[in-house]
């Protein structure tokens, strides 16, 4: 589910006498959240930081894990627990925030339409469109609250999944993480989300490469264009590598417009979301997915603080085709 890729150059490193102390670059990787992370980072002494890096992936998997029946996450979607840690609180209160600031095209409650569609823990269900308008009642954000430091629900069968903004959030973790041992100069990215601290010690910024749409799943990453970022959130959301397709040949998104509770059918393929942080972009992400090029490119537009790179479907030749928002600057082979 990789969709950015990091692009590696030779690092030119001028007056490495034996006294000079070059931040030595490290680099961690390990499985998480069922993906990849990829971390890497400059340190004076070359210190490598994947076992404090590793428990806060144990701490955070114990409070928002979906997967893990006994998370607080899951204890409180079983309506067992309602104190919430101060992980759940953040991402809980953002996500919020991102629910209405898009009218609610981003939802943290719309997990029972994820199921039903089959990209939960169910297969796909043969009447999903059927039961589409009963779920439809206990979805929806305004059905859930926070009542000093407990999870409100109007109606039981309220659940949460911060699939959409968990890793953003668990990148910018790892980035205070690093900060607080003296670190400035890192990227952090889990499965295709990135929080990038300050630029290399040679005063290049992290470079990150496009990906263009695969005709399969598995086929190989290529880009097209590359981006320089430093100190902000990168994020993708996109169905190309992950949809679901039936007997008839169509496809169907793992995300889902709760404004219909169906899986949003348009053209646009992916959008890469850049954001002060990696926790909104992963939000914002989802939320274009939802609202589709149109209404997504506007709502750039009037956002200082985003930019975004979209990838719709076309008819012609290539099948697809690409929009930058007015601030984002894209490079190519040429500018290497
Ligand atoms: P992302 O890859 O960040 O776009 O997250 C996609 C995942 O978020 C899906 O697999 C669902 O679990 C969940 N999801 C689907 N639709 C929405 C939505 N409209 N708002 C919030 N989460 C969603
Ligand atoms: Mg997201």
């Amino acid at each position: 589910m990789k969709r950015l890729i990091f692009l590696f150059f030779a690092l030119l490193m001028a007056g490495c006498g034996p006294l000079d102390r070059d931040p030595e670059m490290v680099t961690i990787r390990g499985l998480v959240f069922g993906t990849y992370y990829t971390i890497i980072y400059y340190d004076d002494d070359g210190r490598n930081y994947q076992e404090p890096i590793d428990s806060l992936f144990r701490e955070f998997n114990q409070s928002l894990s979906f997967y893990d029946k006994n998370s607080l996450l899951s204890r409180i979607n079983r309506n067992e627990e309602t104190a919430v840690d101060e992980y759940f609180e953040v991402v809980f209160k953002r996500s919020q925030e991102v629910a209405r600031e898009t009218d609610g095209a981003f939802d943290a409650t719309v997990f029972p339409l994820v199921d039903t569609w089959g990209f939960g823990f169910s297969d796909r269900s043969a009447l999903a469109a059927e039961k589409v308008d009963s779920i439809l009642n206990f979805v929806g954000h305004e059905k859930v609250w926070l009542d000093d430091g407990h999870i409100r629900k109007a109606d039981e069968r309220v659940q949460l999944d911060f699939n959409a903004i968990a890793k953003g959030y668990a990148a910018d973790l790892v980035g205070e993480l690093l900060e607080s041992k003296g670190v400035t100069s890192y990227l952090v990215e889990l499965g295709g989300d990135l929080a990038a601290g300050a630029e290399k010690p040679d005063g290049s910024l992290w470079r990150i490469g496009l990906e263009i749409p695969a005709k399969a799943a598995d086929a190989p990453q290529e880009w097209e264009y590359y981006v320089e970022i430093s100190n902000q959130g990168l994020a993708t959301s996109g169905d190309y590598r992950r949809y679901y397709e039936d007997e008839d040949g169509l496809r169907y998104s793992h995300t889902i417009d709760p404004s219909t509770g169906f899986p949003v059918d348009h053209h646009l393929m992916s959008v890469s979301v850049f954001a002060p942080d990696g926790m909104s972009a992963d939000a914002y992400a989802t939320a274009f997915m939802v609202m589709g090029l149109d209404q997504a490119k506007d709502f750039v537009e009037n956002r200082e603080d985003l930019e975004a790179y979209f990838v719709y479907a076309t008819e012609e030749t290539e099948g697809f085709g690409y929009h930058a928002s007015s601030g984002l600057k894209l490079m190519t082979r040429d500018d290497l």
